[in-house]
This record gives C-alpha cells, structure tokens and sequence, in this order.
C-alpha cells in the first residue's frame, strides 16, 4: 500500500504498518494526510499520538517543505482537545533523538491532557 503523498512506508516503521492495517490500534481521527490513535502506555487521560501517513523518522529530518504537515499536525492536536473538551489545558511533545527519549522513528505528536502536568518535563 502506498502512503499518502505516494511514497513507499517504511516496511520495519510500527506506525507505516499501522497506518497500513498492518497492526491494529484505537484510531481516533484519520484522514488523507494525518492518523490519531491511543497511545498504547498512556502517561495522562488523554493520550494520543498524531501522526502524518507518510513516513518521517523524527522532526530533526523534517525538511522546510514539511512545514504545512508540521503545523497540521499541531493544528489537528488542538482539535482533538477540543473535542475532548480539555479546556484546563494540554500538552503537546515531539520527542527527538536519545536525549527526549524519541522511541519510535516515524513522527509522532503526543497530545496529553487531562490531569495537571509539571514544568519542566523530566
Ligand atoms: P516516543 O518515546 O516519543 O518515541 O513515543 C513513542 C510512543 O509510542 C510511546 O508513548 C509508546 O507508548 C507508543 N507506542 C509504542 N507502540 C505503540 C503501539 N503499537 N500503539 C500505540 N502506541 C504505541
Ligand atoms: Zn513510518
């Protein structure tokens, strides 16, 4: 299956292969350039992951033209609060490299909410 913007998924990429079918997960939203689903170890009571289909490892690989898909992304995020009516606030993270502890290699925003959170993040 090809993803959206006609590029081959990464066939090793957990989220290619959920944004294929491949693997399930608990979509929330989709549409022809984004997917949101749970987060499979959630860290607040709301915690999705928003991801564009075609794959990208990380935002430290996001060239200039991946700006529209960037701000997508967080654009989608703040939509997705307010459906889930998170007006005392959210959080939204990319983790990128090591030191984030960015764990899977195809862009991910996490929206977290629901519960007060700290500052700064550990
Ligand atoms: P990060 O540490 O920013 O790379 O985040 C990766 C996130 O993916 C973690 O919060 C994991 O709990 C989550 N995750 C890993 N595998 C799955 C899966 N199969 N379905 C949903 N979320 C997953
Ligand atoms: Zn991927």
């Amino acid at each position: 299956m090809l993803a959206a913007g006609g590029e081959m998924p990464e066939l090793d990429c957990l989220f290619c292969r959920i944004v294929a079918g491949g693997v399930p997960a608990k979509t929330v939203y989709e549409d022809d350039q984004a997917l949101a689903f749970e987060d499979i170890n959630p860290q607040a009571p709301t915690h999705l992951l928003i991801i564009p289909k075609r794959h990208l490892p990380g935002l430290a690989e996001a060239a200039p033209a991946d700006a529209p898909m960037v701000g997508y992304l967080q654009l989608l995020a703040a939509r997705l609060a307010r459906e889930r009516r998170l007006e005392q606030g959210y959080r939204t993270v990319l983790n990128v490299g090591p030191h984030a502890g960015q764990s899977v290699f195809h862009l991910h925003l996490h929206l977290l909410g629901g519960r007060p959170m700290a500052w700064p993040p550990g």
